[in-house]
């Protein structure tokens, strides 16, 4: 039968029924105190996050939930004054469980009067909030690191700026008195080559720690194109001519791959056949023999390997060789030199080229064998080769300006330039370079980027605006937002210091066309 109910019944129920809610609320300690602060309701969550029974409770002061300091301090007694002057309280911090363990808490304390406006105790709503405080924390924690770690790429790349600076100049002057060798008493000719020798390594150092943090960053971004691995091979082969002969290695290649064509970046793959081949030369002694060969399976895979005689490598340390800073034996290795990155590096590049790099050795001085494995593309695609110029007269004069206010580059360039046959202006300055651009008449500019009055942005804007006259970035930042950026600002060419000669040659021939 239908139940009406009175009013006061009602008011009962609703009673009822929010003590049952709240009863039942897990999550939050809900519960009631006196105003002298002694608990006087419990609810299932303030047992769950407090771990006192309801019969332990109550009539118990709530100062035994905070921690013994902040009783000291008068901070229970404190809050509740707060609460029934203001209203309500809202506090956090830790809080002590049953047991003596603690948490963090959100708390509100809310003064509650009867209808005279007299304080009859509070409402207390306690939540634990040190799950959330990790996550916050934690992420603090992250925000903090990436921050570290940019911080550190921007160290990284402002460092290897200033270090790559002063070897322009240096690997200018050393190639003009190279290209000059006839005039030059014969005993110095040794020592240019072990200038230059020494110079490159350098800038390949400082790529290889560049090259590591952006490989790490995911921003180490490939140019595919159709690459002839045997072409590239030997030109890393002929990088480190000068290094076989002077250890007088034998080297034997047999190049009997059939399909050879790659599908990848050229100067990458190069770089991995380049620090295997260095490697094989640096760990093997005087005399020793490096065979080289490459073959191609029935999966259309290429393989590539190199054998050495050389020291060799023990077989519990063949599988941490391809871990950044790895190096086999620390003791043997200082001899060599090196910073232990090559074949991380290599190893990502192979990855990035969906191909495989493995190193094999019966251990030490047995010699090294270092075998990579590459998908081909199919036959009859394009060969595109790596071979540069080398040396030589430019194929046609151009008028060009220098810009850049480091002297020695800018002298040691200038005259290097001069000597492949173009007519150099130069200017160590904006304001000069734009004087030069409006009243010469200047087939292209390069230009260095950072200027004591401004940068080399604006004098690449200019010359875009000419419609004639070809800019080249010569700089020491190398990452991909300094080439996105350079492009940007008007920059037909991005040439990273210190400048390969055989590019800016290619790049200078490609502005005369
Ligand atoms: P680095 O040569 O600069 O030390 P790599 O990453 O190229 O760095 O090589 C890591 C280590 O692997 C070397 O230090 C060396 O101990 C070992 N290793 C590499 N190639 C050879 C090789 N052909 N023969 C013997 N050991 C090698």
């Amino acid at each position: 039968m239908f139940k009406k109910l009175s009013s006061s019944t009602v008011l009962h129920e609703t009673a009822e029924q929010f003590h049952i809610l709240v009863d039942s609320v897990e999550e939050y300690a809900i519960y009631l105190l006196d105003s002298n602060g002694n608990v006087i309701t419990w609810n299932t969550g303030a047992e769950k996050i407090k771990g006192y029974s309801t019969e332990e409770i109550i009539g118990k002061n709530f100062a035994s939930f905070y921690t013994a300091d902040e009783v000291a301090a008068g901070k229970p007694q404190r809050n509740l004054r707060e609460a029934s002057r203001r209203g309500y309280i809202r506090d956090q911090g830790l809080r002590v469980r049953k047991d003596g363990s603690t948490f963090e808490a959100e708390v509100i304390i809310t003064a509650l009067h009867d209808d005279a406006g007299k304080l009859r105790g509070f409402s207390k709503v306690t939540r634990d909030i040190t799950d959330q405080i990790r996550s916050r924390e934690f992420e603090a924690e992250k925000i903090a690191a990436q921050k570290a770690s940019k911080a550190k790429d921007d160290f990284l790349a402002a460092l290897s700026h200033e270090l790559r600076t002063p070897l322009t100049p240096a690997l200018a002057a050393a190639t003009y008195l190279q290209d000059n060798a006839e005039r030059l008493p014969p005993e110095f000719t040794e020592d240019i080559e072990i200038i230059k020798r020494n110079v490159q390594l350098q800038a390949r150092l400082i790529d290889d720690l560049l090259d590591l943090t952006r490989i790490a960053r995911g921003k180490l971004h490939l140019e595919l194109e159709d690459c002839d691995a045997h072409t590239i091979i030997q030109n890393a082969l002929e990088t480190a001519s000068s290094a076989i002969a002077a250890k007088q290695l034998k080297v034997s290649t047999t190049l009997d791959a059939k399909r050879h064509h790659i599908l990848a970046d050229c100067i990458r793959l190069q770089q991995v056949f380049w620090n295997l081949i260095n490697n094989a030369v640096k760990f093997t002694a005087q005399g020793g023999q490096i065979t080289i060969r490459t073959f191609d399976d029935k999966a259309a895979r290429f393989h590539f390997e190199i054998a050495d005689t050389g020291i060799g490598i023990e077989p519990q340390r063949l599988a941490s060789l391809f871990q950044p800073f790895e190096q086999a034996d620390p003791s043997v290795s200082r001899q060599f030199g090196g910073l232990g990155l090559g074949l991380a590096i290599s190893k990502r590049l192979v990855d990035l080229h969906h191909g495989r790099i493995e190193a094999e050795s019966l251990g030490r001085s047995f010699g090294a064998t270092f075998k990579v494995t590459l998908d081909t593309l199919p036959q009859g695609a394009a060969a595109v080769g790596l071979n540069h110029r080398l040396g030589g007269k430019a194929s046609k004069p151009l008028r060009i300006l220098l810009v850049e206010d480091h002297q020695d580059t800018r002298r040691t360039l200038s005259r290097l330039l001069t000597h492949f046959g173009h007519n150099v202006v130069t200017a160590d300055n904006v304001e000069g370079a734009m004087a030069i651009m409006a009243s010469n008449n200047i087939d292209a500019v390069l230009c260095d980027i950072g200027l004591p009055d401004g940068s080399g942005y604006e004098v690449a804007a200019q010359a875009r605006a000419t419609g004639r006259i070809k800019a080249i970035a010569l700089t020491g930042f190398g990452t991909e937002q300094d080439v996105q950026r350079s492009k940007e600002a008007g920059f037909d060419f991005h040439l990273v210091k210190p400048i390969n000669f055989q590019e800016l040659q290619t790049v200078l021939d490609q502005t005369g066309t």
